[in-house]
């Protein structure tokens, strides 16, 4: 059994004063609401700036939420201004770290090839890569839900031992930020088809570990239709992780 994980995406939102009032915030609304902490995983992504502040708090205050970055460079140091390493992340106790998010492949152009060797960077480093994948609208009308995100998964994977703690995402694109989620029933067929290629690549053992996360428009109204799907561990929230009601709301699908 795979303990469901809410991971909070802020993109590039909240600076580090906004990101450690939030933190706090939520976490007085989980303990308020009773929440039971061992349930559910949460980890927050926030800007790079916002990482020492939060893991200052997390730390200070005992608050057992995961902290994750949005990206990280392929390479460990050197002269790649603006880059930021998976060995810093690692040594700031950033656990695991967002790879191929859809607009790093859009905006930064980064490629299948890409987001692999961002992967091995970050197992590398110790990071639990949070691989995402998934169709644009275009896609979706040429080859259906699954191809692309299927395509880009086996790409990711190559080289990944047996035993590496991964995390995927399917994210549609067309789902992301506009407010028209998949159904949970596509969701699923996907989300099954995903964990097949880790079966396919990894092993029985990975695909029964590994968690795949939905994400694209998730809100508290719908995010327990998603968690009642067998293969869906959690999802990966952008909007909807910017507010302390809310996301508190999404973390106790439960209740
Ligand atoms: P929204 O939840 O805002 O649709 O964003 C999803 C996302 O891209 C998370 O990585």
């Amino acid at each position: 059994t795979r303990t469901p994980l809410i991971a909070g995406n802020w993109k590039m939102n909240l600076d580090h004063l906004q990101a450690v009032a939030l933190v706090q915030k939520l976490h007085w609304s989980l303990k308020d609401a009773d929440h039971d902490f061992d349930s559910v995983d949460v980890t927050v992504f926030p800007p790079f700036t916002d990482l020492r502040s939060v893991q200052t708090l997390l730390d200070a205050d005992k608050i057992p939420f995961g902290l994750g970055a949005q990206d990280l460079s392929v390479h460990d140091s050197g002269a790649y201004t603006g880059e930021i390493s998976g060995a810093f992340l690692s040594k700031l106790s950033v656990g695991s770290v967002i790879i191929g998010h859809s607009e790093r492949r859009d905006y930064h152009a980064e490629d299948d090839q890409v987001v692999a060797a961002k992967t091995q960077a970050a197992l590398k480093n110790g990071l639990v890569p949070v691989i995402c994948v998934g169709e644009t609208s275009e896609d979706l009308e040429k080859f259906g839900a699954s191809a692309v995100p299927v395509g880009q998964l086996e790409v990711a994977l190559e080289n990944v031992p047996a035993d590496a703690e991964i995390v995927v995402a399917y994210e549609p694109v067309w789902a992301i930020g506009s407010g028209q989620a998949a159904t949970p029933e596509q969701a699923q067929d996907v989300c099954q088809k995903l964990r097949e290629v880790i079966r396919a690549k990894l092993g029985d053992d990975a695909a029964d570990k590994t968690r795949v996360l939905y994400g694209g428009s998730v809100k508290s109204d719908n995010i327990a239709s998603f968690m009642r799907e067998p293969d869906i561990d959690g999802a990966l929230v952008g909007g909807g992780s910017l507010k302390v009601d809310e996301f508190s709301s999404i973390v106790r699908f439960k209740s």
